[in-house]
């Protein structure tokens, strides 16, 4: 059946790009199936009202879902705003922290450091701990906290570096502070606590959906301390007022998400977990025992989600990308401010992608 197969797999490509990434194959399907008839209304997603009764229900089960993955407690809202991670980095500290206030930022990655900058705009900024001079190539192992910090905001997976915290090794600072964590890049990545954050956000793009809605889950007891007047599309507390339709929400990329939150409650996120173990050591593995490659960051602090890696004789690399680009391999290129290459393996992508890589990087001659 050659035309189920294209239909399936277009044109056998392998995606590793870091965002907007990798579906899930049957959320794309489920996704399309909308595009033509959103549950049995005879109408598309797209032009379907977001005060239909059909879309309130996927937004209502959206947030469940989120409620539900992370067993969150009673405290906790979920909502699904627009403006993507970058909006999080100035809505964080206009909504938490007063002008006379300090918070402490980990400064650990290009994304941590520009929710620094933004936080600065709105109150006094303590930088707990930074790798900034060896090119973020490691998470700090030394780190200050100013005790009156109103939060602490971590990062944690950084996305462009390709490192990751163990939360295992902060859990006095989860303990005794206000955390706020962008987890852009791993969410649902792995088994968490996740009540141990007073806020959480989450780009959706990279391991929750498509592009163009961020969900955010705040401890609604954390709100309403700050003195300055807020913006009505900035304040958590009318979001959560107004279940996520402050204004129109951004209908198919909550509808995105509704699916990917349903593939990752189907799948588990424990076998999730596993997988992306599996996935990420075949990976690191292949690098380390090669000749010509060489991962970025310090070993503890490797991510899971997005390998890093460059070749030792730097003149190689266009030769590899285009060998990997001949095989199907999309969206290996590093950030343009680290260089060499970028492999995202986020929940959605099956082991037998990894393979691939793995091969290309095995099978690879000079
Ligand atoms: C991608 C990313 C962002 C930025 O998200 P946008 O939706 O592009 O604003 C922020 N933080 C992290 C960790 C990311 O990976």
């Amino acid at each position: 059946m050659p035309f189920l197969f294209f239909y399936v797999c277009p044109m056998n490509k392998t995606n590793f790009y870091a965002g907007p990434a990798i579906l899930p194959q049957e959320v794309i399907q489920q996704a399309q199936e909308a595009v033509k008839d959103f549950a049995g209304t005879g109408l598309s997603i797209l032009e379907v009202s977001h005060r239909s009764k059909e879309f309130v229900k996927i937004m209502d089960d959206a947030r469940g879902l989120v409620r539900e993955l992370m067993q969150l407690n009673d405290d906790r809202e979920v909502l699904f705003l627009h403006g993507g991670g970058l909006s999080q980095f100035h809505m964080v500290p206009m909504n938490l922290l007063n002008e006379s206030e300090t918070a402490s930022y980990f400064d650990t990655g290009t994304w941590a450091h520009g929710a620094i900058e933004e936080a600065k705009l709105f109150g006094k900024v303590h930088i707990a701990c930074s790798s900034k001079d060896t090119n973020y190539n490691h998470i700090p192992k030394e780190i200050s906290i100013a005790s009156d910090s109103k939060y602490v905001h971590v990062t944690s997976n950084n996305t462009i570096y390709g490192t990751q915290l163990n939360f295992a090794n902060h859990q006095s600072l989860l303990t005794n502070y206000s955390v706020v964590c962008d987890m852009s890049s791993d969410i649902f990545s792995r088994q968490l606590d996740y009540n141990q954050f007073d806020l959480i956000y989450a780009a959706a793009q990279k391991n929750a959906g498509a592009a163009g809605v961020t969900i955010v889950v705040v401890n609604k007891n954390i709100l309403g301390k700050v003195d300055r007047k807020i913006p009505r599309m900035l304040d958590y507390r009318l979001h959560i007022e107004k279940e996520s339709m402050l204004n129109t929400p951004s209908v198919f990329a909550v509808y995105v998400s509704y699916l990917t939150l349903q593939w990752i409650k189907k799948e588990g996120i424990k076998t999730i977990e596993e997988r992306n173990a599996r996935k990420a050591k075949k990976l690191y593995d292949a690098i380390d025992n090669s000749s010509l490659f060489t991962g970025n960051v310090a070993k503890e602090d490797r991510s899971v989600m997005n390998v890093c890696f460059t070749m030792k004789d730097k003149s190689l690399e266009k030769k590899f990308a285009e060998y990997t680009l001949a095989k199907g391999i999309v969206g290996i290129e590093g950030h343009r401010s680290v260089g060499g290459f970028r492999a995202s393996i986020y929940n959605a992508m099956p082991e037998s992608g990894v393979d691939v890589l793995v091969h290309a990087i095995n099978d690879f001659k000079v």
